[in-house]
């Protein structure tokens, strides 16, 4: 049953709502309301990471935090330096959750159970005093003259119910009804665009080596070079490029898919170039260095001595180096018109210049987003210039706070999305606790 008037009213039941309403009624704030248009809470908490939540990253210090921000960045700075991913760990520490760190620095529960972190929020929420009431999302929300806001509820049931607060906090994440409250209420809103995102290639014989993961690779990205203007998996260097064209680097893994490519620093790269990608249509030209950053006097050196030491050997059994997979050698070999069976020593010298360019700069043609990657965010929403963001209070409206992927802020892949989440969140807990100490 919903009452007819609480102290705070949070709108959304997603990470960042529960940490703003724990965090309020922690720090003092009683007569906390959290509203979940859904039957399940924290949904996207339960399948991310795989289902098991990559809740933060072991990132120490707020100004390399910043940079996994493709929007947001700067503007954190002084929240993250309140709080960060180490106040992150040690508050899931406080409420009863180890996190664990993997090698390349993502944290996890030790469990490696998305429903530990579940659990461990709704444990704190009821700790704290919070009430949860699912099924029942915010519609509208008008600004009372004396203060204060009148908020319209449907129900599960269909039932509309209207409630009065003196403090409103919008975490409705990146669906569409949180946007247009927010708007309603005076806010502009930067238009919402995909992020994060695995890239659909134009090159069937590539596509055919899906399941191969290459480390690290290094990606440039052109938006909107169109794929007319270039051959599919054509391994010239790059040519005349389009004046004030943008690029894109990024490097890493990545994973061969059946549509192109995914992995790591695919979505990074993804995430920087969303909104150009956008802008072109998802069209573009993918340059791919496979060699682990190799320069071409090293690979001439390597081919070389592989001509001398290997020279009885098969270009098919004798790789350049063992990281290079067999099956993408294999898929550059055939590109080049090599036989496998071609010994090393009548290794042709156009064939090993074809071969090491290939190993560089192998390029192709983007032709759209792939499936929803990993970790699928929406970059846009509130313009952060109208939110303070030392308590996340809005400068449009007294008493109204935002916070989590509603704002203008999205995160690279590594537990950096649910990152702001918590910092937001706990932010905008103390200012509403603030407000009325
Ligand atoms: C498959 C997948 C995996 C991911 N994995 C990771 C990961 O491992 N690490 C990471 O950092 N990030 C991950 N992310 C991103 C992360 O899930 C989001 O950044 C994060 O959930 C945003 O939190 P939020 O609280 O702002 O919004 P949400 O999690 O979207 O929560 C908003 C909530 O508000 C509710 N709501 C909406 N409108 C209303 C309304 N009008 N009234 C009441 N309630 C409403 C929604 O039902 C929802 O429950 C993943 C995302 C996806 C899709």
């Amino acid at each position: 049953m919903l009452p007819s008037r609480a102290a705070v009213v949070v709108a959304g039941g997603g990470p960042a709502g529960f940490m703003a309403a724990v965090a309020a009624a922690e720090a003092g704030r009683g007569d906390v309301l959290l509203l979940e248009a859904t039957p399940e809470p924290l949904h996207k908490v339960r399948i991310s990471g795989g289902g098991r939540c990559n809740v933060t990253h072991a990132c120490w210090d707020p100004a390399e935090l910043v940079g996994n921000y493709p929007r947001g960045a700067r503007a954190l700075r002084g929240p993250f330096s309140r709080f960060a991913c180490g106040d992150a760990v040690a508050w899931f520490d406080a409420h009863g959750l180890e996190l664990v760190e993997e090698a390349d620095g993502r944290l996890f529960p030790r469990s490696n159970r998305s429903q530990s972190v579940i659990e461990t929020l709704r444990r704190a929420a009821a700790a704290a005093g919070v009430r949860l009431c699912t099924g029942a999302a915010l519609q509208r929300a008008e600004v009372r003259s004396g203060g204060g806001f009148g908020l319209e509820v449907r129900t599960g049931a269909g039932v509309r119910v209207r409630l009065d607060c003196a403090q409103l906090v919008l975490a409705t994440g990146s669906h569409p009804s949180g946007r247009q409250l927010a708007a309603s209420l005076g806010h502009t809103l930067v238009p919402p665009v995909p992020s994060l995102f695995t890239l659909a290639l134009e090159a069937p014989a590539l596509t055919e080596l899906a399941g191969v993961v290459m480390d690290p690779v290094a990606l440039e990205l052109l938006p909107g070079r169109s794929q007319l203007e270039h051959t599919a998996g054509s391994s010239e260097r790059p040519g005349s490029e389009r004046a004030g064209s943008e690029r894109f680097r990024q490097r890493g893994p990545v994973l061969i898919t059946h549509w192109g490519l995914s992995g790591p620093a695919c979505l990074r790269l993804t995430a920087f170039a969303a909104r150009a990608l956008k802008e072109q249509g998802y069209r573009g030209l993918l340059q791919v260095d496979w060699s682990g950053g190799r320069s071409q006097a090293d690979l001439d050196q390597l081919f070389g001595r592989l001509r001398c030491e290997q020279a009885r050997r098969q270009l098919a059994t004798a790789r350049p180096w063992p990281e290079l997979s067999r099956r993408l050698w294999w898929h550059l070999l055939e590109e080049q018109g090599l036989e496998r069976q071609l010994r090393w020593a009548d290794l042709p010298a156009r064939g090993q210049q074809g071969l090491i360019t290939a190993l560089r700069a192998s390029r192709y043609p983007v032709r759209g987003r792939g499936p929803f990657g990993e970790e699928f965010v929406t970059a846009g929403g509130v313009n952060l210039g109208e939110v303070n963001l030392a308590t996340m209070e809005s400068r449009q409206q007294t008493g109204l706070y935002l916070v989590g992927e509603l704002l203008d802020v999205d995160g690279v892949t590594g537990g950096f999305n649910f990152q702001h989440c918590w910092s937001s969140g706990w932010l905008a807990g103390q200012g509403l606790a603030a407000e009325t100490s």
